[in-house]
Parts: structure tokens; C-alpha cells; sequence
């Protein structure tokens, strides 16, 4: 599968790795829109998160702690965000959260 995000997974190629556990697998966004801008990934190929299971999902909620913890914005406070599908702006069809923070955020969230 032509997937960027299983490649960064894979180590094939280069991502600015934050996190690893078993499931999930966190890097920087290479186009950051905010101070803090993490990138988490299922590492189970999974388009968006429509197809995301109940386990998966607890490993992503780990890693938000985890991640929000290790880079200092869980007391300022952060978002977590999702795009899905076509109107929702999804560009890569890996499902992915964007962690942003280390600043104030817009109000608006569209
Ligand atoms: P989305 O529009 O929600 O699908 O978000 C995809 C995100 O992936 C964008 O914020 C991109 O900047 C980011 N992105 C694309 N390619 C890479 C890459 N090679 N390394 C890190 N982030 C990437």
C-alpha cells in the first residue's frame, strides 16, 4: 500500500519521532500550525476514524496524555483534532489526531 504515513511508521521514511508504544506511533507535523503540532497514528492501517476500534482508540487517548504530558501543554492546554473524508479536509487517508498547542488556539474551529 502507496501510504506516507505506514512508510513513516515503517522507518522508510523520515519522520520527527515524539512517541512509540504498540499501537500507536506519533511524529511532528512537517507543516506545523501551531508551536506543538503531533501527528498520532494507529500503526494498523486504518483510512479514517469511521474504521477506528474501541482498542485503538484507548491507545490514542494514551498517547494524548502522554504526548500532552512530554511536551509541557497539559496544563496550558490543547486540541485534539480529526479530519474525516472529503469535507472534513482529510488529505492523508491514514486515520491521524492533530495535538496542537503552545499557544492560544482560534476560537473557530472551521
Ligand atoms: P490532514 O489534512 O488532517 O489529513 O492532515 C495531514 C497532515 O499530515 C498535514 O498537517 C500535513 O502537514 C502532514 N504531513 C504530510 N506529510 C507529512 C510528513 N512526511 N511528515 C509529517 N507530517 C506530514
Amino acid at each position: 500500500m502507496d501510504c506516507i504515513f505506514c512508510k513513516i511508521i515503517a522507518g522508510q521514511i523520515p519522520g520527527d519521532k515524539v512517541y512509540e508504544d504498540e499501537k500507536v506511533f506519533a511524529f511532528r507535523d512537517i507543516n506545523p500550525q501551531a508551536p506543538v503540532h503531533v501527528l498520532i497514528v494507529p500503526k494498523k492501517h486504518m483510512r479514517n476514524i469511521l474504521e477506528c476500534d474501541e482498542e485503538t482508540a484507548a491507545a490514542v487517548l494514551r498517547a494524548v496524555k502522554a504526548i500532552a504530558a512530554a511536551e509541557g501543554v497539559s496544563v496550558s492546554g490543547f486540541r485534539v483534532v480529526t479530519n474525516c473524508g472529503r469535507d472534513g479536509a482529510q488529505s492523508v487517508e491514514h486515520l491521524h489526531f492533530h495535538l496542537l498547542g503552545g499557544d492560544k488556539l482560534s476560537e473557530t474551529m472551521a
